[in-house]
């Protein structure tokens, strides 16, 4: 970058950001252990909200907060005790006797808990061990007097107790080799599958059965639905949930969000799937509010047989000028459909539904918090999707906060090949991520059709990978495409080097930093970002190469254009994967490059990774609302305070929005 480019970039931040106010002062970085980072984020735009908008926000992010404990008993049935336990030992440190050593692996521990929401890592998915001894927890918990459930030690304790959280390995039962908690003791992944079967909704409309329940086998060895609702299972959370969002309907935008309020109390006071059908319909079509939620049993990533919902729940509102950005490419969504590398049998005749709207994140919970995704796109049924179209957002606060936060720490400088990219990344690496990100959400998903009779699940436990990797994919041929320059989204032809230059090297060499030595790769989207990757690189012929300099070795991009038939090469053959359900292609594809690591490169990458002295996981903390009230009660004002630390929220979450039993 030329000097005098920087200052009219400023003027044009400034100009047109209007975010510029807190950049100098603002902390993001809060917290390093481990393998994690935890970062804050800022909340722009919040003051220009209206009184009655803060309100029904604060309102949405306290019936946000009570639902913790559901996503803390989802992820294993101990970890609520194992939290409580962990927690009161950590609050009575002056009565333990020990060394400085010992208390700082547990604490790190104790992080690493509430980080994963449990004892298990929380993208791994493997149980992580404490760095301390049980001999030293037993002595440490009389101490202070702490008392436990003796059950929870082998728990925490011994790596052959419930190893997984989720387990997808080849030939085993996926559902008794999980620690996650939605089935039972004793349940088997036939027992659920049969229940599952004999349940199905084969109706137009159908009800997703299953998405809010734990099976359990009763004293008969029957196979039992337990229900998430007030009064039921998790009864004690969702009725905090079920007030707070009773509350916010006083403070609703208009009739399209009140109704969809009111859709998400019945259910949760009910159970009633069909409410959820309705609730689902109603969210989808509230377009208009500032304001706007999830909340509830959302993704099913984490159900080993992909049915039943995570409890998670993010606040937020539309940023209006980034929202004008997506809104250009969901106008042109046809287009895109159209003009894809895909066979024109596989194309929507009409897109439709497709909106597209930048948010700021105003609250993270459940399974969006410490750990967040960027994008959302819901809701996940797809008749709702066909019929009523779909909402699909990027959070820039949250994107802005990892960037910023990044700056510097010379991970670009250790990995890209050359000065020439390391400044085409720099200048345009960031608005390349935001659009991949819009594309992939707000016309990726959305794209393309299945052939008569095949059913979203055709492709089993490969589903989510060969979906990820037709979202990306189209975002990546799109990337590269004059009609994004000719709607002023990038301003030139060299702009989308960046983007793909960063997901060739991170699908082929840097995402590995995630992987501990030895292992598979097991995540989703990891296994889509070097699926992609893999497959460019094994039919390539000439347009990129891997280059060794001095035992390192650096990715090589000659021909971009060339990078760019292949994503579309690609692309077209994972959406006749997908349009005909064709099982057998899909797994072939995601185990030829989707699964197995480069033993030799991945030691070589996390040895330079290691040297950066950097965590390849981050999380956030939230801000706090406090709320100001006048002398009828009523809410006056609330207002924003980022100076809560990580320790700090979590102890405060436990002891303030705690409600359900440790045994569920
Ligand atoms: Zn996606």
């Amino acid at each position: 970058m030329t000097n005098y480019k920087l200052p009219i970039l400023l003027i044009l931040i400034a100009l047109f950001c209007g975010c510029q106010k807190q950049q100098s002062s603002f902390q993001y970085n809060v917290d390093k252990f481990y393998d994690l980072e935890i970062l804050r984020y800022d909340v722009p735009e919040f003051e220009s909200l209206t009184l009655q908008q803060k309100s029904l926000l604060y309102c949405l992010s306290e019936a946000a907060l009570w639902g913790r404990d559901i996503l803390f008993d989802q992820n294993g049935r101990y970890n609520l005790r194992i939290r409580r336990a962990c927690e009161e030992l950590y609050l009575n440190k002056d009565k333990v006797q020990c060394t400085d050593q010992d208390w700082a692996a547990f604490e790190k521990y104790l992080k690493r808990v509430w980080f994963s929401n449990g004892i298990h890592h929380h993208y791994s998915e493997d149980k992580f061990l404490p760095e301390f001894d049980q001999s030293w927890f037993e002595s440490a918990c009389e101490q202070a007097g702490v008392e436990y459930d003796a059950a929870i030690l082998p728990v925490m304790f011994d790596p052959n107790v419930m190893p997984k959280r989720m387990t997808a390995e080849n030939g085993v039962d996926l559902v008794a080799n999980s620690a996650g908690n939605y089935y039972g003791e004793g349940v088997t992944q036939a027992e659920a599958e049969k229940w599952y079967a004999a349940h199905k909704d084969d109706s137009p409309e159908p009800l997703w059965i299953g998405l809010n329940s734990q099976l359990v086998k009763n004293e008969k060895g029957e196979i039992e639905e337990r229900v998430y609702k007030v009064g039921g299972l998790y009864g004690e959370a969702l009725e905090e949930v079920v007030f707070w969002l009773k509350e916010a309907l006083k403070y609703v935008e208009n009739d399209a969000q009140r109704l969809a309020i009111e859709k998400m109390i019945a259910f949760n006071e009910t159970g009633d799937l069909k409410l959820f059908n309705e609730y689902c319909i109603a969210w989808v079509k509230d377009l208009d509010s500032r304001v706007d939620y999830v909340n509830g049993f959302t993704e099913t990533y984490s159900d080993p047989l992909g049915i039943t919902g995570t409890w998670e729940s993010m606040v937020n509102f539309k940023d209006l000028a980034a929202t004008k950005r997506t809104q250009l490419i969901s106008d042109n969504a046809q287009w895109f459909e159209d003009h894809s590398t895909t066979d024109p049998k596989y194309k929507k005749e009409e897109v439709k539904g497709v909106t597209a709207k930048v948010i700021t994140a105003a609250i993270l919970a459940g399974d969006c918090y410490p750990a967040t995704p960027i994008g959302i796109n819901l809701p996940n049924a797809n008749w709702i999707r066909k019929e009523y179209g779909s909402k699909s957002v990027t959070i820039d606060n949250l994107m802005h906060a990892y960037n910023e936060a990044a700056k510097g720490n010379g991970f670009n400088e250790e990995f890209m090949i050359d000065d020439e990219i390391r400044a085409i990344y720099e200048q345009y690496g960031a608005i390349c991520g935001d659009l991949h990100t819009d594309l992939h959400e707000c016309v990726g998903h959305g794209s393309g059709k299945l052939m008569p009779g095949v059913t979203k699940d055709a492709l089993k436990e490969h589903a989510s990978t060969i979906e990820e990797a037709r979202a990306d994919l189209f975002g990546l041929y799109y990337l590269a495409d004059p009609k994004l320059v000719e709607l002023g989204l990038l301003p030139n032809m060299e702009a989308y080097k960046a983007g793909y230059y960063q997901q060739m090297m991170n699908g082929l060499m840097t995402q590995l930093v995630r992987i501990e030595p030895g292992k598979d790769i097991e995540e989703a989207h990891m296994r889509n970002r070097q699926l992609i990757a893999n497959w460019c690189y094994a039919h390539a012929n000439g347009e990129m190469e891997i280059i060794e300099r001095e035992g390192k070795h650096y990715l090589q991009i000659n021909d971009y254009e060339g990078v760019r038939r292949l994503y579309g090469e690609l692309l077209a053959e994972i959406q006749r994967i997908t349009s005909e359900g064709d099982y057998a292609a899909a797994k072939e594809m995601v185990e030829t490059y989707a699964v197995k690591v480069n033993q030799d490169l991945h030691k070589e990458v996390l040895e330079r990774y290691k040297k950066l002295n950097l965590a390849p996981y981050k999380g956030f903390v939230n801000p706090v609302y406090r709320v100001e009230r006048n002398a009828d009660g009523e809410i006056s004002d609330v207002k924003l305070d980022f100076t809560e630390g990580y320790i700090e929220q979590h102890l405060r979450y436990s002891r303030d929005y705690s409600p359900l039993p440790s045994v569920n």
